[in-house]
């Protein structure tokens, strides 16, 4: 496959230099990705830089183009699916959820109505909140769905009235790259800019001097460097960034009904999703029935390439993160931990390594008590609900939670203990909607996206207050 260009300024923009594409199911690679230069880097600023002063004051324009934007996205599901496929390694009929997500994320930005913020409106003074798009942002994704996180940040920061620079990890970068060109038919040039490359390409964009925020999806450790690297000029910066969600089974929970849910909360896309299941508290009375019954399923679960048919997972995306897990895992059974399934890599050539349950573990393993972004879960016994919810809280990170029980109430005041920016009774992280706050807590990231939220994060207050439109009385 020839590389697929970059986008600045509504043209395509090939280079001299590339970098190589990896199959995950294969281990080799199986396409070229621009790098973009310096120049390339400049070119993007000041093109989006140039192109914010007539998108910002036009709101009809652009809610027609996302709107526009949502169909094409649909439209170019079939098409893309395979590429997005292979460079992710999910199978392909996964790819159609984050096209859909796409789409519906557009739509919502575009329908949303935002209510005129007045404040105060009497005999003394006449004051309303004015929300005033920022200029350029800078936009990082990561690989692990690369086209559903694009959106998440292309649909609210256009819609603002801001123009975008945005760039995919150097793993999964060509999906993302055709959606930039696929998009400049219903976009001014230079509102929308994707450029690629490895990752110096993003420290070089988090601290160039054009863009006045920040989003970034990612890791904990790189959204330090990009809070760090936008603090000279006060970038504002979202960061929604790693989790080790907790899931806590209480001892009334209906296990054969609730197993189905639990498995593909810690195991769809492998395990690579910031808010999967990633370490199981059960009652103790109901260890041994859950363990067996995600054994089960693990042991059960289809895995395959990309193409391969009937495949329910697929290998992980990149060398880096299968050498992780496979450490990780091997790290927990030294320490005594007994392996219900899997617990090595599949023998196969690519990224691929067994669905994997753990039970009986030292909660000292860092497959506990760190981020593993894999295929494989630990289960954890309790006896005490308090105790249970104390060790949900420990460490670093807070995204989404969830507490699983036959009495929702009693799971929703258990929930409420946990520190997590989303918190679910009887279901892990579906409240990733557009309609609803997303962000972490504690060092899981810093503000919110989806909703109005979202939308006001690309955004400052303006206050603009005036003499009383009424005489006073
Ligand atoms: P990563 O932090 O390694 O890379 C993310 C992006 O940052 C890539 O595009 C990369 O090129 C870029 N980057 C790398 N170094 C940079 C720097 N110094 N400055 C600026 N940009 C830089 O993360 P990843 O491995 O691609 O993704 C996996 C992580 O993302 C996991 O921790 C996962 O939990 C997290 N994640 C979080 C969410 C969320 O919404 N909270 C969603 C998906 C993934």
């Amino acid at each position: 496959m020839n590389a697929i260009a970059m986008t600045i300024n509504g043209r395509s923009v090939g280079t001299g230099a590339t970098f190589p594409v990896i199959d995950p199911s294969t281990g080799e690679a199986f396409a070229e990705a621009p790098a973009a230069s310096p120049e390339q880097l400049e070119e993007a600023m000041a093109t989006a830089q140039g192109a914010f002063a007539s998108w910002s004051r036009d709101e009809g324009l652009r809610r027609r183009a996302l709107k526009e934007a949502a169909g094409l996205v649909m439209e170019m599901a079939a098409d893309l699916g395979p590429i997005l496929a292979q460079e992710q390694g999910k199978p392909l009929a996964d790819t159609g959820i984050e096209f859909e997500a796409s789409a519906e994320w557009l739509r919502y930005y575009a329908d949303l109505e935002l209510p005129r913020e007045i404040v105060q409106d009497d005999a003394a003074a006449y004051a309303e909140i004015v929300r005033r798009p920022l200029g350029v942002v800078a936009g990082i994704t990561p690989w692990n769905y690369p086209i559903a996180l694009a959106f998440w940040k292309i649909a609210p920061a256009l819609r603002a009235g801001n123009t975008l620079v945005l760039k995919p990890s150097p793993y999964t970068p060509l999906s993302t790259l055709a959606v930039g060109q696929a998009l400049q038919s219903v976009l001014p040039p230079g509102v929308l800019n994707v450029i690629s490359g490895p990752d110096p390409l993003g420290a070089a964009m988090t601290a160039h001097a054009i863009p006045r925020k920040l989003t970034f999806t990612g890791s904990t450790a790189t959204g330090r460097k990009v809070m760090a690297s936008g603090a000279n000029d006060l970038k504002r910066v979202t960061l929604e960034l790693g989790g080790n969600d907790p899931a806590v089974i209480l001892d009334d929970a209906d296990i054969s009904a609730i197993a189905d849910e639990l498995f593909w909360g810690a195991f769809a896309n492998n395990g690579q999703v910031c808010v999967a299941i990633k370490r199981i508290y059960v009652h103790e009375s109901r260890h041994d029935e859950l363990v067996e019954a995600l054994a089960e399923r693990a042991r059960s679960v289809a895995v395959g390439a990309w193409n391969e048919e009937g495949a329910l997972l697929g290998p992980l995306c990149n060398r880096p993160q299968f050498e992780r897990v496979k450490e990780l895992v091997a790290e927990a059974i030294g320490m005594g931990a007994r392996v219900a399934a899997g617990g090595a890599p599949m023998d196969r050539p690519g990224f691929f390594f067994q669905p994997t349950i753990l039970a009986d573990l030292d909660e000292k393993a860092r497959i506990v008590s760190e981020e593993q972004f894999g295929p494989a879960l630990p289960i954890l016994s309790y006896s005490d609900v308090d105790d249970a919810v104390a060790r949900a809280n420990a460490g670093p990170f807070g995204l989404t939670a969830s507490v699983w029980s036959s009495d929702p109430i009693r799971a929703a005041n258990v929930g409420l203990g946990i520190e997590a920016g989303q918190v679910q009774v009887n279901g892990h992280a579906m409240g990733l909607q557009p309609h609803l706050p997303f962000g972490g807590l504690k060092s899981s990231g810093i503000g919110v996206e989806n909703g109005p939220w979202g939308l006001h994060g690309f955004t400052d207050i303006q206050l603009l207050y005036a003499p009383p439109r009424r005489a006073a009385a």
